[in-house]
């Protein structure tokens, strides 16, 4: 309990100050908002990768890489494209390792897991939508429920909640002792002005560094506290640099899957445990039909991951299939979406570094493109859609900008040495 969050936000702001730019040193050069200079060769040749189109195709985040083989066994075998699509997702929510989506899910500022999830169904044209629901693992297969069995489109809260044990889904309690901890970390660390964490009577207790001390002092002596801290809450040694870093840089995570069979049929997905120590209630874009996923029979399907807010706001995947109406590729289409986003902040780079989006794309004809706006979280970690078409893989998304996004709220680097220790790259 030795930072505040304004402490934090404080150093920030100093930092920005000094700096004149921002507080975070990495590699500005790299970071300049200009655009990504081999983008328009890679456009081609990306478009020109995945053509001739081959179908049946399903693509998604690269967290649903491991479930692709059984999901499109069961598309090439005459699967409904939305079940196949659900197939994806339902491995990382059933995952209690994956941290961001169902079980496991890391929980919102109070401890408690909110799962948000939507689909489509191009064949029939329907649509479900599952938002803020707790206690029930397999939101994704909620909103398929909410689409087959109700009038509606979207539930949210405890109607949702009880709409899913009305349809037969079990309450579990989604919380994880490895996430109940992160959290618990996330918790003490942001406090000084409540209970929370060892007060001063602890043998351990530290006063806060000084502001006076050099940026990399101060954060050096911030990352230690906080790894003590973990030990001190029983997170694994292997597993605290990894905690701490999620404490400093509130993880993102989620996954959108997209399914088109021989015939083009084509459905898709979205689900997630949203932004880590979100506000109660808070629902993203992934349980918004039109921003995290938008499936068009006609035309195409397009999902999200990332900094959902953002999404909301140019309705980021009913944006990208409107855009391949129009005749745009896959690629286009997402940059387009991506270029909304940014002009949103009037291109203010200073802005725009705190915010990350990835967009996978599917047309009707097979061709996909999988796009963001920075090449990745950290270096080495580049964002990736993966596809399977016959051939299971993974390719690095095309980003707008070369660079490296830093999640929100603004925190300064932290240190080269430690930055490059892989125990926080996790
Ligand atoms: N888009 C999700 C949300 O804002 C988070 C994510 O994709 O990581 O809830």
């Amino acid at each position: 309990m030795t930072f505040s969050r304004r402490d934090f936000v404080k150093t920030s702001v100093l930092g920005a100050v000094a700096t004149g730019v921002g507080a975070h040193a990495q590699n500005q050069d790299d970071r300049d908002g200009k655009e990504n200079p081999k983008q328009n060769a890679a456009t081609q040749k990306h478009d020109e990768q995945s053509g001739p189109h081959k179908r049946p195709i399903i693509v998604c985040a690269n967290n649903g890489f491991n479930y692709l083989e059984d999901a499109f066994a069961f598309l090439k075998n005459g699967g409904d494209t939305l079940d196949a699509a659900l197939r994806v997702v339902k491995g990382p929510e059933d995952d209690p390792n994956d941290d961001t989506v169902g079980l496991g899910g890391i929980p919102n500022e109070e401890g408690v897991v909110e799962l948000d999830a939507c689909c489509m169904h191009g064949p029939t044209r329907r649509a479900g939508s599952v938002g803020g629901v707790r206690n029930i693992k397999n939101v994704s297969l909620v909103s398929k429920a909410v689409m087959q069995h109700t009038g509606h489109v979207m539930l949210v809260g405890e109607g949702a909640e009880r709409f899913a044990v009305a349809m037969g889904f079990p309450r579990e309690n989604l919380l994880t002792e490895h996430s109940r901890k992160i959290w618990l970390l996330w918790k003490e660390f942001h406090s000084t002005d409540d209970w929370w964490g060892p007060g001063l009577a602890d043998p351990h207790w530290q006063p806060p560094a000084s502001d006076e001390k050099p940026q990399s002092e101060v954060w050096q002596h911030r990352i230690q506290n906080l790894q003590a801290r973990a030990a001190g809450l029983g997170i694994a040694p292997e597993h605290q640099l990894a905690a701490v870093r999620k404490v400093l840089f509130p993880p993102t995570g989620t996954i959108h899957c997209s399914a088109l069979n021989d015939k083009g049929e084509i459905s898709g997905c979205t689900t997630t445990s949203g932004l880590a120590f979100k506000l109660p209630g808070r629902c993203g874009d992934s349980p918004i039909i039109g921003a995290g996923c938008y499936t068009d029979q006609d035309v195409g399907s397009a999902g999200a991951t990332g900094s959902g807010e953002e999404n909301i706001k140019v309705a980021g995947a009913h944006t990208i299939v409107e855009n391949m109406r129009h005749g745009m590729s896959p690629h286009e289409a997402g940059m387009d979406a991506l270029k909304r986003i940014v002009r949103n902040y009037n291109s203010d780079m200073n802005k725009v570094r705190f915010i990350d989006m990835i967009y996978y794309v599917l047309r009707k004809d097979g061709a996909y493109a999988g796009v963001s706006l920075w090449e990745g979280y950290s270096k080495g970690h580049p964002h990736k859609i993966a596809i399977h078409d016959g051939n299971r893989r993974a390719e690095i998304c095309m980003s707008l900008f070369k660079g490296y996004s830093q999640a929100f709220p603004p925190f300064p680097d932290i240190p080269e040495d430690l930055k490059n220790n892989s125990e926080y790259l996790k």
